[in-house]
């Protein structure tokens, strides 16, 4: 028989961390307490192949759950001494719901259950607190009546309408009436009165009465947690972070403690270390006389966990100042946790009547710059071991590193608007959404929004993972929006209460400033500042960062692929290099002809008549492209060059507006109509699969032998200088070995020539592309001529999938989104089929040249997933964007850890 039910509890658990699968994160996490000996509320964990089941069957349970769950009931009433719905002493639990990966606020949780018009008097008496007796009924009551009877029923009222905000409107208004500010302020009275206002609107709006028995609150609240597990939100962040649907979640019923008894009471939620920082400090914030789901609700400024958490601007005193003994208890929980779990922890804690109570601990989510700074320093602090660092950061988190920021020169001389909660750091610039469907909406249009919100709740996830950033008037560090935020690496400030929110006049005051929907704002996260209009973001400066550094470093001893940039410039060839490029893997030329002064000579190459002047012409552009080799070459001095020659087609460069092509007509003295025809002769209909790549060189082999020339005289009187260049020139788009033999031919000759007049050029290598389908399947032949391959992904996928990049987006999104590609092919190698092209051609030109030079340069070459593919088939390296070279050092080492955990 399948045991369905795991107890925790006094010292003691059934289950354990390892258990995630079974028991969701919550539970085994609380197992796991519960056994090193932490001060856990007993109570019993309803495992997750429950769920499974009971969505499976049409929302009913197995057989057996009901007799497992009474006896661990019987279990937890043992040990606390009292009995769920005894009117005298009644025990009242929480019932709490915990998938496998941590999915903040994305699952139900009901608190105060087992209140009830019987027991609620016998909690009085017990406590002799008939205000906090009172309070906990109106929180059970809400929360029952928006998880259980609203949503764990289907019902999705129209925004702004749900049952939940239909209560806390009515209870905005006694508060208003009464002259309160905060919800403590609430006295029994009122909150009797409340109640029983609440139970009139539910059974108005609901049809149905709150239930007054135990056991019906019981079952109700673990249903819906169930149930939730397929309700609209957790299946919508489930999508954005690929979290199967078969996973399900687990229910923790367990034994309340109450932070909401009076001022010696609390609740709160820390970091062992700073999840925005990395700092090696205790974090967190907490709240007096406050139950759990307060402190995220951000309804109340939480006060500082201590005086390292201390926002600027707050008083508020810290539990490390006011109950030293009682901090530095959680202190040293703190410690504990962190060592026995060797990595930053989230927990949260409960203070009922001076005693303290831990409630949760999971892994932390942090930001890049906090990932990256606990990883190296948790090595340096021995807790974990160089490769565990590596595997700990992910490659997107790095990314976040590169991130742009606001312009500290133009911070300097703008006045921001106003300040708020540093909550997710980098800059962002956007138009104001109020909510998170417009945002959505205007994100797929192709808009940069900014979600400003008074809060956020998981409702309101799509529209913030859309939004480039996200604002919130209320809520501290800890609010559903910072640490949503903080999982994506999203900039985000909260808590900006100068932000006064109308949403029916779609406006947002600031001190008499106001700011309509659709007005710019800039957001700097780092300092939680807002303002008004536009501040243009800049990038920083990775190689400043210590730490990235010597995290890189790391990687860099476990990797085996090497990692080249593609750069066109001196410039970005530098920069690739600072970043940790080995190479550049591709330099395009094209880019070179652009320039005003050179485009004429190009313009005059492609309209000459015959061999002689189309010659004459572009013999002028070898003095310009020789110095571009030049500086690429010494930029990158003792490192291989890949300079591939002219790809595009010719059209590209000739000028299709009448006016541009009269000047043209008087610059070659030629009439208008000769030029216009010239240019109509060029247009082709499938310029992808027309004259270009190799193509052009073929046709018009000067262009071939200048700049052939360009490169190997450049490069040569580097050598002759003293310098180390390595060029490699790389023919694009070969299908046909011969079309390389052709292409090779000419190239030789003119280093034959500049070998004689200048010198030679030890590290020379020529070779191909393979873009072209039949590139690939031949590779064998091509290798007899080639001393490398480079995989141009982009065109192997445009012409292997048949899927035109320019053209693309009208299916292809539609595609990803039905699942018929995971991805979009152009983002992530299409491992089984274009992949299987790049294997086919890896295996053949190996077996014709075992040594011969294998990497990737197409758009692939910095996407993770694609560079764990890269690695598996035994590329070289890869090569990719400058700014992409930390993500590919990173995820090449990663891939080498997998492999050595797999084995
Ligand atoms: P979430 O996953 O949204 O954080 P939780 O199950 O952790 O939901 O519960 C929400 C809040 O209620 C948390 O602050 C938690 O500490 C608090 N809470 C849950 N169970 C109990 C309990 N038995 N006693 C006191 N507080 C509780
Ligand atoms: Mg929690
Ligand atoms: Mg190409």
């Amino acid at each position: 028989m399948s045991k369905y039910v795991y107890f925790f509890g006094a010292g003691k658990a059934e289950g354990s961390a390892e258990m995630k699968e079974l028991l969701g994160g919550k539970g085994a996490n609380l197992a796991e307490m519960a056994s090193i000996g932490l001060p856990v509320p007993a109570g019993f964990t309803i495992s997750t192949e429950v769920c499974t089941y009971f969505n499976a069957h049409d929302r009913t349970y197995p057989s057996t759950l009901a007799a497992e769950v009474d006896a661990a009931i019987k279990r937890t009433e043992k040990l606390m001494g009292r009995t769920f719905g005894d009117p005298k002493d009644p025990l009242l639990v929480s019932g709490r719901s915990g998938a496998r990966a941590s999915m903040p606020g994305m699952m139900e949780t009901v608190l105060n259950i087992g209140l009830t018009t019987k027991t609620l008097p016998g909690l009085i008496a017990r406590t002799n607190n008939e205000r906090f007796a009172w309070d906990c009924y109106r929180r059970l009551i809400t929360m029952y009546s928006d998880v259980v009877m609203e949503k764990g029923a289907g019902i999705s009222p129209p925004e702004g309408q749900g049952i939940r905000q239909q209560l806390d409107r009515l209870l905005e208004n006694l508060k208003k009436k009464q002259g309160y500010e905060f919800d403590y302020q609430l006295t029994a009275a009122d909150l009797q009165q409340l109640t029983d206002a609440y139970k009139t609107r539910i059974k108005e709006v609901l049809g149905e009465a709150f239930p007054d028995d135990p056991m019906e609150q019981l079952w109700g609240s673990i249903g819906a947690v169930f149930a939730s597990w397929d309700g609209k939100r957790a299946v919508s962040y489930r999508r954005i972070e690929g979290i199967p649907d078969d996973w399900g979640t687990a229910v923790n019923v367990q034994t309340m403690v109450y932070g909401n008894m009076g001022e010696n009471s609390a609740t709160g939620v820390g970091f062992t270390r700073n999840p925005a920082t990395g700092d090696d400090a205790f974090f967190g914030e907490w709240l007096p006389n406050a139950q759990g789901e307060d402190v995220v609700a951000g309804t109340r400024t939480p006060n500082p966990l201590n005086e390292a958490s201390r926002n600027e601007g707050n008083t508020l005193p810290s539990l490390e100042k006011l109950t030293p003994q009682l901090y530095k208890e959680l202190a040293g929980y703190r410690d504990t946790l962190e060592e026995h779990y060797t990595d930053m922890q989230d927990l949260e804690f409960t203070i009922e009547e001076k005693k303290l109570y831990m409630l949760q601990t999971r892994t932390g989510k942090r930001n890049g710059i906090a990932a990256l700074r606990m990883a190296v320093e948790m090595v340096h602090d021995g807790l974990i071991d160089k490769a565990t660092a590596i595997q700990r950061v992910k490659p997107s988190q790095l990314d976040e590193l590169l991130h742009p920021m606001v312009d500290p020169e133009l911070e300097r001389t703008h006045q921001p608007l106003a300040k708020g909660l540093p909550a997710g750091p980098g800059g962002a610039v956007g138009k104001i959404v109020l909510t998170p469907d417009r945002a959505e909406a205007q994100a797929k249009d192709g808009e940069k929004v900014i979600l400003v919100r008074t809060e956020t709740s998981p409702e309101d996830v799509h529209g913030m993972h859309a939004a480039e950033a996200i604002l919130t008037s209320r809520g501290g560090m800890t609010s559903h929006a910072a640490l949503v935020a903080r999982g994506w690496g999203k900039c985000c400030i909260v808590g900006c209460s100068a932000l006064e929110i109308d949403m029916d006049r779609g406006e947002v005051r600031v001190d008499g400033t106001v700011l309509h929907e659709g007005d710019v704002i800039t957001l700097n996260g780092t300092k939680g500042l807002v303002y008004q209009g536009e501040l243009p973001l800049i990038s920083t400066d990775p190689a400043k960062n210590v730490n990235l550094k010597t995290f890189l470093e790391w990687c860099d001893e476990v990797r085996t692929l090497g990692v080249r940039a593609n750069a066109d410039s001196p410039e970005d060839a530098e920069q690739a290099r600072h970043l940790g490029a080995e190479g550049i893997g591709l330099t395009r030329t094209e880019h070179m002809f652009f320039e005003p002064e050179r485009i004429k000579f190009v313009r005059q190459m492609i309209l000459a008549d015959n061999p002689e002047q189309r010659r004459e012409a572009i013999m002028k552009l070898l003095p310009f492209q020789k110095d571009d080799f030049r500086g690429i070459l010494l930029a990158m001095e003792g490192l291989p060059v890949t300079i591939r020659l002219l790809d595009p087609p010719l059209h590209e460069f000739v000028p299709h507006e009448e006016a541009q092509q009269v000047g043209l007509a008087k610059e070659m003295e030629r009439s208008p109509e000769e030029i216009r025809a010239r240019v109509e002769a060029l247009h082709e209909f499938n310029p992808m699969l027309g004259h270009r790549g190799c193509r052009l060189g073929i046709s018009y082999p000067e262009i071939t032998e200048m700049q052939a020339r360009a490169i190997l005289e450049a490069a040569a009187e580097l050598v002759k200088e003293g310098k180390d260049a390595r060029p490699e020139i790389m023919v694009p788009l070969v299908g046909h070995f011969k079309e390389l033999v052709h292409q090779r031919k000419i190239i030789e000759q003119v280093y034959e020539e500049v070998r004689q007049s200048i010198g030679e050029i030890p590290h020379l290598t020529i070779g191909t592309m393979i873009e072209v389908p039949r590139g690939a399947i031949t590779a064998d032949e091509i290798a007899e001529v080639a001393d490398f391959f480079s995989f141009g992904t982009n065109d192997l996928t445009q012409m292997g999938c048949g899927f035109s990049r320019d053209d693309s987006g009208s299916f292809l999104p539609h595609y990803v989104e039905s699942g018929i590609y995971p991805e979009d092919p152009f983002q992530s190698i299409d491992a089984t089929g274009i992949g299987e092209l790049v294997k086919i051609a890896v295996e053949k030109g190996r077996r014709v040249k075992p040594k011969l030079k294998l990497g990737v340069c197409g758009e692939h070459g910095g996407d993770p997933d694609s560079v764990h593919f890269f690695h598996k088939v035994g590329l070289d390296y890869v090569s990719c964007s400058p700014f992409r070279v930390p993500v590919a050092r990173l995820a090449a080492a990663q891939v080498v850890l997998e492999e050595g955990e797999a084995s």
